[in-house]
């Protein structure tokens, strides 16, 4: 069996409990809410929910997490979405110097809240590649969430795989206005979800869906490989 943990110190760490309960029993995963570096311990993969990146941070902090996740991260899988794809980043957009703590992991520079204030929140059907049953679209729920700016992957860093983008009528003006031909598929701000070596980014929430296809994802295509490889 393998042990996924889901750092639980705020925001949506129950919901994404309830989704990996539903796929564990077929994958064999044991699922622990850590909140401890004895708990970080056990884990064999690491879940950083949604909810708000500075409370994230500044709670590991307190609770003397923030080194031992940095090192988890160094060897393990994890997945991070929203405030935790913000977490993941190796860099934000206008942090300021003794601002918001990352953990990094991820070759990315983000902005957070990046879609702006009117369309703080927002809905779109998403193709995501390597999802089972990859012909029905992924239900994408944004909440406040980050935009992806630039991928900096060095030389020795793992590839960045870019699994799902949105349309980029989409995007925001507020990430900086489009070009009226500026509509480059592979504009880094249309992407929503990542991988990077076996640790997975999505700037939106796969916990508040019904959809388990996520976690089932991050099971087999991102922990599962990594435990075989040990
Ligand atoms: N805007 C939040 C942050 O900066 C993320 C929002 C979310 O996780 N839904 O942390």
């Amino acid at each position: 069996d393998v042990t996924i943990g889901i750092l639980a110190l705020q925001g949506a760490f129950a919901e994404h409990q309830v989704m990996f309960q539903k796929v564990s029993s077929k994958k064999k995963a044991v699922i622990v809410l850590v909140r401890t570096e004895e708990d970080l311990g056990k884990c064999d993969a690491l879940v950083i929910p949604g909810g708000e990146s500075t409370t994230i941070a500044l709670l590991a902090r307190l609770a003397g997490l923030l080194g031992p996740l940095r090192d988890f991260l160094k060897k393990k899988p994890v997945w991070g979405t929203c405030a935790g794809a913000i977490l993941l980043s190796q860099a934000i957009e206008g942090a300021k110097k003794g601002g918001q703590e990352l953990l990094g992991g991820i070759s990315v520079t983000t902005a957070r809240n990046g879609w702006g204030s009117q369309v703080e929140s927002f809905e779109a059907s998403l193709e995501v590649e390597g999802l089972r049953e990859a012909n029905r679209p992924f239900h994408g729920i944004f909440i406040r969430a980050p935009v992806v700016l630039q991928l900096h992957p060095s030389a020795t860093d793992p590839p960045i795989e870019v699994i799902s983008r949105i349309s980029s009528s989409l995007l925001p003006a507020s990430v900086g206005p489009l070009d009226e031909d500026d509509t480059d598929p592979r504009d880094p701000r249309t992407i929503v979800a990542l991988r990077q070596g076996s640790h997975l980014l999505t700037t939106f929430h796969p916990e508040l869906t019904k959809d388990n296809r996520f976690h089932e994802y991050f099971i087999t295509e991102c922990v599962l490989p990594s435990v075989c490889n040990k």
